[in-house]
């Protein structure tokens, strides 16, 4: 067992680590405070080629690995930044790369490796699904060589930013499949060419991550938009979650890391009753505690992300890390609020919005809830609750 990083990995944290220096706290504050979207940021790292990590480089990507993957993101977070402005970009290419014909895989990922193309949006939830999946309504009915798409999606994030949208879409009713995970197919919409049909409306949430209602009305696309086999879709984004957990897992240890480092440092320099406050136990226990969660949640987010680069399973080790890295992150969030008292509140110091930020992955794109379920079930053989 070797818990050394390669010197590989120490290359890819030392330069995203630098670049991410280009944009400090002031540059993330000014994009939350306008609710604009990092475009320079992106730019750069799309420019520096980090985006397309996992992209194989038959396709133009630097076809690194999964924990290679999760250590860029992981590093954008403790810098202070927010990987959630460019992350669906890796987690959603997972579909692409595993299902998509060889046609599309060569008409997209070369583009999208080299910047010109983002797909950083998703449109899974819809207001009477919620986490439900299989209830979505949105469908898609084959007319010709095309397919007509009606329905809407909600929450679906970074549409205005993106130049393509995987989309989730019944190719059979509901009530007509026998099992009701079956009947739904995925779509990779080009929004530059087909992008009319969808109107979006932005929703105004605590957090700057430009998410929005979509309402489609005869969303025309040609057949090979269908990545993959109709009615399959759904499996075919189950295939992802693994990589989708690792990567979220990472952001929250970054999340986490920066809280605790900057919760021991204003401990440190900050004096009342005439010593550091963080003298007082009372500071610095919560600050170990939480310390500790976020190094163990990195552990397990290692251990899955070796597994998966492995192609060995690693459903539960992907599950158990997103929930003790998201739970870790928001301990070290509440340690951090704690320790600046009232200064965690003002803008200046960044931890309310570090704070508002890390909350997100609690809920999203998986509530916790559904994760203990998944654990229950599916490592100790308990009764599935839903
Ligand atoms: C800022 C933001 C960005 C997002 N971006 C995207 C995106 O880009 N694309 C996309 O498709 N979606 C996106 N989402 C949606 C997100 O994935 C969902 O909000 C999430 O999956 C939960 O679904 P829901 O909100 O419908 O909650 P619901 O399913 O209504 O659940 C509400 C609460 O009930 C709990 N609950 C429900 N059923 C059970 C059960 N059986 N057992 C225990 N607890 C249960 C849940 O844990 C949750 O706490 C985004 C959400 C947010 C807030």
């Amino acid at each position: 067992m070797d818990f050394d990083f390669s010197d590989g990995q120490r290359e890819i944290r030392g330069a995203v680590s630098s670049l991410c220096a280009r944009f400090g706290d002031e540059y993330w504050r000014q994009c939350d405070e306008r609710s604009a979207y990092p475009e320079e940021f992106v730019r750069a790292l799309s420019e520096a080629g980090w985006l397309a990590a996992l992209i194989p480089q038959e396709y133009g990507g630097a076809g690194l690995a999964m924990l290679d993957g999760s250590i860029i993101l992981e590093e954008i977070n403790h810098s202070g930044g927010n990987a959630a402005a460019c992350h669906a970009q890796m987690y959603t290419m997972a579909s692409l790369l595993k299902h998509g014909g060889e046609e599309q895989k060569r008409r997209y990922l070369p583009r999208i490796a080299s910047g010109e193309l983002r797909l950083q949006a998703f449109g899974v939830t819809e207001p009477d699904a919620g986490s439900e999946t299989p209830r979505i309504k949105t469908f898609a009915r084959r007319a010709g060589d095309n397919y007509v798409i009606n329905g809407g999606k909600i929450f679906t994030s970074r549409y205005q930013h993106s130049d393509l949208l995987l989309l989730l879409a019944r190719t059979t009713p509901f009530d007509e499949v026998k099992k009701k995970t079956e009947g739904m197919s995925l779509f990779l919409v080009n929004l530059r060419e087909y992008g009319d049909a969808i109107k979006a409306v932005p929703i105004a949430t605590m957090i700057n991550h430009g998410t929005n209602q979509l309402f489609i009305d005869n969303l025309t696309v040609p057949r090979d938009a269908l990545i993959g086999e109709e009615g399959k879709g759904f499996h075919y984004l189950l295939s992802s979650l693994n990589a989708e957990r690792i990567l979220v897992s990472s952001e929250s240890i970054g999340d986490g890391r920066w809280f605790v480092e900057h919760a021991a440092s204003y401990a440190n320099e900050r004096r009342v009753f005439d010593r550091a406050i963080g003298m007082n136990q009372g500071v610095q226990f919560p600050i170990a505690k939480a310390h500790m969660a976020v190094e163990a949640a990195a552990l397990m987010r290692l251990k899955a992300a070796a597994l998966f680069d492995a192609n060995r399973p690693c459903g539960g080790e992907a599950n158990m890390a997103k929930y003790l890295a998201t739970e870790a992150a928001w301990e070290a969030g509440e340690a951090a609020m704690n320790t600046l008292g009232g200064y965690g509140f003002t803008k200046q110091y960044h931890v309310e919005r570090k704070w508002r930020e890390a909350r997100l992955y609690r809920t999203a794109p998986i509530s916790n809830n559904l994760v203990l379920s998944y654990v229950a079930e599916h490592l100790l053989g308990l009764p599935r609750s839903y």
